[in-house]
């Protein structure tokens, strides 16, 4: 369960408003990450004690949803995605304590396009619950943890947009052994009739299973199909070689919100006229392919359990 939170930011007086209270937001979260409040200039407080990350995940169920920390008239409701920053700025339940904010408004303060923000986001897998700063029963019905579509997603993206700042500052990117080759292929290749998933040394076999199936990438109608439906061009509102996408500070938010609307058509049963009227702009492949992407995948707690974790 989320714990209340119900303080604004600190050190924000209630009286601000407007682009006004957007400045002082955006000086509190980097006085928090231990940022000068201004870039470029030097930072006068102490790094903090636990470096605060930026979870991507999905609100758990609740009555009334959770209070976007931006003072944001709508609340954070079941289902949507949020950004929360754990540990929070207040602390009033120490390292479990979180600011929660929706991607979108959270994009107004945290400017992605610098690696000190970028390198904070996590998206909530089951691979990271330990991390998260809460009770590990919390995640047992796979609350909290971002469906396979929304997990492929977030991550591409982080990686698409360190690959552009990387660009942007003339950082040499790293070649790749045959190991990261080998990974490379099975996260962005799998589903493609012209590939065969190749195992990774060292990743468990269970992982292995889903990122070639359940998180593949690529929907196909077997060999031949030249018209493969690929997730990331579907929906990645950043592309490699596009530097000035930096420039768009919602893109995350873009891409989460693409990936959620198609979800609801191609999953719901209860679609208004509207609703039914999209649909019809999607091919069965697509369907096909966002129903399996609309899937959470859950921890492997029968691995965990056998190797006495
Ligand atoms: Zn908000």
């Amino acid at each position: 369960m989320d714990l209340p939170e119900t303080v604004p930011l600190s050190g924000i007086s209630p009286e601000a408003t407007g682009n006004e209270y957007l400045i002082l937001a955006t000086k509190a979260l980097r006085r928090h990450l231990g940022l000068a409040e201004t870039p470029g200039e030097k930072s006068s407080s102490s790094p903090p004690s636990t470096q605060p990350l930026f979870w991507v995940e999905v609100v758990p169920p609740s009555a009334r949803g959770a209070r976007c920390q931006l003072d944001c008239p709508k609340n954070i409701m079941p289902g949507e995605y949020r950004i929360a920053v754990n540990p929070g700025q207040h602390g009033h339940y120490g390292n479990r304590s979180s600011d929660y904010y929706h991607v979108h408004c959270f994009e107004k303060i945290a400017d992605f396009s610098q690696a000190d923000f970028l390198d904070r986001v996590q998206p909530l897998t089951r691979n990271l619950t330990r991390l998260r700063n809460l009770e590990s029963s919390s995640f047992l019905d796979g609350n909290y943890l971002l469906d396979a579509g929304a997990e492929r997603l977030s991550l591409e993206w982080k990686v698409t947009v360190g690959g552009l700042i990387d660009k942007r500052d003339g950082v040499e990117s790293e070649t790749m052994d045959s190991r990261h080759s080998a990974f490379n292929d099975l996260l962005r290749k799998s589903g493609s009739s012209n590939y065969i998933p190749q195992m990774v040394p060292g990743m468990s076999e269970f992982e292995f299973i889903l990122l070639s199936c359940t998180l593949a990438p690529i929907e196909g109608d077997g060999s031949g199909d030249s018209e493969e439906w690929n997730l990331f061009e579907e929906y990645l509102a950043v592309a490699d070689n596009h530097e000035e996408d930096l420039n768009n500070r919602h893109s995350l938010s873009e891409t989460l919100e693409a990936w959620g609307h198609d979800v609801v058509l191609a999953t719901s049963d209860n679609l208004t006229e509207k609703g039914k009227k999209q649909k019809e702009g999607l091919s069965s492949k697509a369907i096909r392919a966002i129903k399996r992407l609309a899937v959470t995948p859950m921890p492997d707690i029968q691995g965990a359990f056998l190797r006495g974790l």
